[in-house]
């Protein structure tokens, strides 16, 4: 769907996040025959999770096959809002189609998700820089203000969540102060992190627990011989009793026959300043750390970072080829000059674009393949994948050793159990991509 250098692990990623931790770790190619447990395909948090939780916590082992370097696919380019809210389906809607029980289930996995990584950092001692408390949503419009409060009301209602609402004057107050933002609901769960520390940071926590990590091995072929799984890299061969797929989207069309068409990756892009002056953070009124995101369909999000550089983001733009990217850069630039005026002429340092995984459904997916024995699946985390792509990996390491989750019972709502469907006509994606942007580009202006 995207122009090659997108996908290609040569083009550089120019993120501000990877001159923040020189010299990283160097995990070696795959060379020669092996066999293995569990071969993990992709190393971004959803691999990493799932690798030491195999080896850390049921001393299973676990080969992970990445084909760049861990981090390189969207987890070491990440906002590094460690967050909820993983699916795009709306909360009221995941109630109707699912039930209440399940829609519950699947809100806790989601506050679990939030506490899994809080906890692996504390636990592992990796720095990432946490900032913040909670995620904060704003009102773009002064009419949104109203419908942010209604639903942050029917989530506490619902699923016992403790918003907080903040008018114009409070958000003044707490340092968010913009002439484009009139109000905001405040989720107590969440924080920010540096997201190359903290995937560098479990890569070296999975290879210390004994899982094998190995980058620049990409699977190109993936066959089943004698009931093991047989994954083909350009300079070895892994046997493996289970396989568990963590591609998200950068999954090629082509990995195993029956998963094409699965995956809708979408584009965000992000920009981040020089570090800001406390006289220059005074003029905007801006000094809260806290991750906070617009209430747009196609939404905008920001964070400043502990140094004093700003990060803003956004998602939408349906080409990666260079000169596209570039313009769809300059329209993320051009909005955060909006919201943040005062900072008008302050020198843009980093600008970098990645992919977010899609679902037909909307929601996210980790499972077993119950067409292909052994093999399993983690994805989807429409954007949102810190948290859950850390959680989702958790999930499938319990169920690829068939321990149940915490108390007995399995953690997964049912709803994510299953693959993710495969999209009508899948050639039509990106054409269903242009649609949606249109409407929810309508929708996000209308007062
Ligand atoms: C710009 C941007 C900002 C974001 N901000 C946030 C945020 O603030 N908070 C949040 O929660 N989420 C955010 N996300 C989403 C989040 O980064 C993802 O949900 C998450 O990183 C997914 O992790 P993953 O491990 O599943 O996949 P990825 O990190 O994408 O890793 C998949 C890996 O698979 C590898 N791979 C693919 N095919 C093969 C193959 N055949 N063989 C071997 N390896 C292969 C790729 O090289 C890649 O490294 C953002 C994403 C982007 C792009």
């Amino acid at each position: 769907m995207y122009h090659d250098s997108a996908l290609d692990p040569a083009t550089p990623v120019k993120s501000w996040w990877a001159e923040t931790l020189p010299g990283v770790t160097c995990y070696s190619a795959l060379t020669g025959d092996v066999e293995t447990e569990v071969a993990i395909i992709g190393g971004g948090y959803t691999g990493l999770s799932a690798a030491y939780h195999l080896a850390h916590d049921h001393q299973i082992d676990a080969v992970v096959l990445e084909r760049a370097y861990p981090g390189w696919g969207a987890s070491g380019r990440s906002a590094g809002f460690c967050c909820m809210g993983s699916a795009r389906l709306p909360w009221d809607k995941i109630v109707a189609r699912y039930g209440l029980d399940e829609a519950r289930r699947f809100w806790r996995s989601q506050e679990a998700a939030v506490e899994l990584v809080a906890g692996l950092i504390a636990h592992e001692g990796i720095d990432v820089e946490r900032t913040g408390s909670g995620e904060i949503t704003l009102a773009h419009l002064p009419s949104r203000a109203q419908s942010i409060e209604e639903e942050a009301d029917y989530l506490d209602t619902t699923f016992g969540a403790t918003h907080v609402f903040l008018s114009k004057p409070d958000l003044v107050e707490r340092g968010m102060n913009s002439p484009r933002l009139h109000a905001g609901v405040q989720n107590p769960v969440g924080f920010g992190l540096n997201p190359w520390k903290y995937v560098n940071g479990l890569a070296a926590a999975a290879r210390a627990a004994g899982a094998r990590i190995h980058g620049g091995t990409e699977v190109v072929h993936w066959t089943r011989n004698g009931g093991r799984h047989e994954l083909m890299t350009p300079a070895g061969r892994v046997r493996a009793a289970k396989v568990l797929i963590a591609t998200a989207a950068y999954t090629p069309e082509d990995l195993h026959d029956d998963f094409g068409g699965r995956v809708l990756p979408a584009l965000s892009s992000i920009v981040v300043t020089r570090p800001l002056a406390r006289d220059e953070l005074e003029l905007q009124g801006w000094s809260d750390t806290t991750p906070a995101c617009d209430c747009r369909h196609l939404l905008n999000y920001f964070r400043l970072l502990p140094d004093g550089r700003f990060l803003f983001g956004g998602r939408g733009g349906v080409s990666a080829a260079p000169g596209m990217l570039a313009r769809q850069l300059a329209r993320i630039e051009a909005a955060f000059r909006r919201y943040f005026p005062a900072w008008a002429g302050v020198e843009v340092t980093h600008r970098w674009s990645g992919l977010v995984c899609l679902a037909a459904d909307l929601v996210p997916h980790v499972g077993a393949w119950p067409e292909q024995p052994g093999a399993h699946f983690a994805l989807c985390y429409h954007g949102n994948g810190v948290a859950m792509g850390t959680w989702s990996g958790r999930a499938a390491a319990r169920l690829i050793a068939g321990v149940p989750g915490k108390g007995g019972e399995d953690e997964r709502a049912d709803f994510i159990r299953r693959p993710p469907p495969r999209f009508p006509l899948a050639f039509l994606r990106p054409l269903y991509l242009r649609g949606a942007y249109l409407k929810y580009g309508l929708d996000d202006i209308m007062p």
